[in-house]
């Protein structure tokens, strides 16, 4: 099955939220006008964080200081950032998202992609849709939003940065020579400044000629690595999958979805044990422990079902978070209604540096072996990256 990404964007995000507050207040929209986000109330340090598209025609640029803005627009207003505003509204949009995606990954304070592979049933035009979400967020929380529609991450997120603002864009797989291979290589997804300038030096200018040059070519230009990967993203192509993970101090979490319907435990078991992994390899790289583990499940109709287990013991071992969490799945779900989603969490976590004994010998062997198996587990996944292990259920079985 084809997947169906989108990729949404806050337009301005801080100058938006911003300016939102503003006119609540019944003070002007910093939109309209020469504007930056940055610096402290009333002082002229800082640097800029966000400009408004006036603020463009002066060339003030992101990230400059504010005094240098300032000389370039003397007229330019200045206004503080409030980060506890932002994250009210960075949140307030995510939960519109929410509420139409199978799955949502937070990729920064504003931005989201959500995966909306099989919701065609619900929702037959993805375009519509993607306009009947970017409205909504306009329309209740008052600010704008780009969305990008693809077949993955990286087209998704690429369509999302065409023309702006408050505006829908598809990049289709049939769509890429005509939309994409134009574009200067430099917009390319994770082609940054100097890789641009490279490739340039080597002739290549457009994406175009990026997804079209000879591979052993470009290897020698960009080195192996470099060279197989924009070559690859050059013609679209990009594997990631959309992943909810968020950690905070007292819970650690993650959520996958798939791209075919998980119906049967044994595959459940499997997506089960990856997610165990990665999600209990962050608890163990911060020396903490879970004593709550609470396994989610989300069908094809969007509804939500969490069963949750105390543990008399704290733990941070992957084998023994898998072997509850599979009795959490058996308890919530009959191994056989499709599922989109499935997801763990290790709640009510500790700092536990007394490593606890049991009163059985064989029992602190077992764990031993087993935390020297996740520590093998959590080197290779930090030199390798998340797809290069899929462990076996059978690796260590007793
Ligand atoms: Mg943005």
């Amino acid at each position: 099955m084809e997947r169906l990404i989108f990729h949404v964007d806050v337009n301005s995000a801080f100058l938006s939220w911003t300016s939102v507050k503003r006119l609540q207040n019944g003070l002007s929209d910093l939109r309209l006008v020469p504007s930056v986000i940055g610096g402290e109330s009333g002082t002229r340090s800082g640097i800029v964080l966000a400009k408004s598209i006036p603020a463009k025609q002066f060339r003030i640029e992101t990230a400059e200081p504010v005094s240098l803005a300032l000389r370039k627009c003397p007229s330019l207003v200045v206004e503080p950032p409030d980060f506890q505003w932002y994250r009210q509204c960075s949140k307030a949009f995510k939960d519109i998202c929410r509420s139409y995606a199978p799955a949502v990954e937070e990729y920064s304070i504003d931005e989201v992609f959500l995966d909306m592979t099989g919701t065609n049933r619900i929702y037959p035009d993805p375009v519509k849709t993607a306009y009947e979400i970017k409205d909504r967020i306009k329309n209740e929380l008052g600010f704008t939003v780009n969305i990008g529609i693809g077949p993955n991450k990286l087209l998704a997120k690429m369509a999302g940065d065409f023309e702006k603002p408050d505006k829908v864009h598809t990049l289709f797989r049939d769509e890429i020579p005509a939309k994409m291979w134009p574009l200067p290589v430099r917009d390319l997804l994770y082609c940054g400044k100097s890789s641009a300038e490279r490739l340039n030096n080597g002739g290549i200018y457009t994406i175009g000629e990026l997804a079209n040059a000879n591979l052993d070519d470009l290897k020698k230009l960009m080195g192996e690595k470099g060279g197989e990967f924009l070559h690859r993203f050059a013609n679209g192509e990009d594997t990631s999958e959309v992943t909810e993970e968020y950690g905070d101090a007292k819970s650690y979490s993650i959520v996958t979805t798939e791209e075919e319907d998980i119906s049967d435990y044994e595959r459940a078991d499997r997506i089960l044990l990856e997610l165990t992994d990665r999600v209990s390899k962050r608890l163990r790289r911060d020396g903490m422990r879970t004593t709550c583990i609470s396994v989610t499940v989300r069908y094809l109709d969007f509804k939500t079902r969490s069963h949750q287990k105390k543990l008399d013991e704290p733990t941070d071992i992957s084998l023994e978070i898998h072997e509850i969490g599979k009795q959490l799945l058996r308890g919530l779900w009959d191994g056989k209604t499709p599922l989109r989603l499935i997801g763990i969490a290790l709640n009510d976590v500790t700092k536990d540096d007394v490593t606890q004994l049991s009163l059985f010998p064989e029992d602190n062997a077992r764990r031993e072996k087993r935390r020297k198996i996740d520590k093998t587990m959590d080197d290779i996944l930090d030199r390798f990256g998340k797809g290069s292990l899929k462990r076996g259920s059978g690796l260590e079985k007793k």
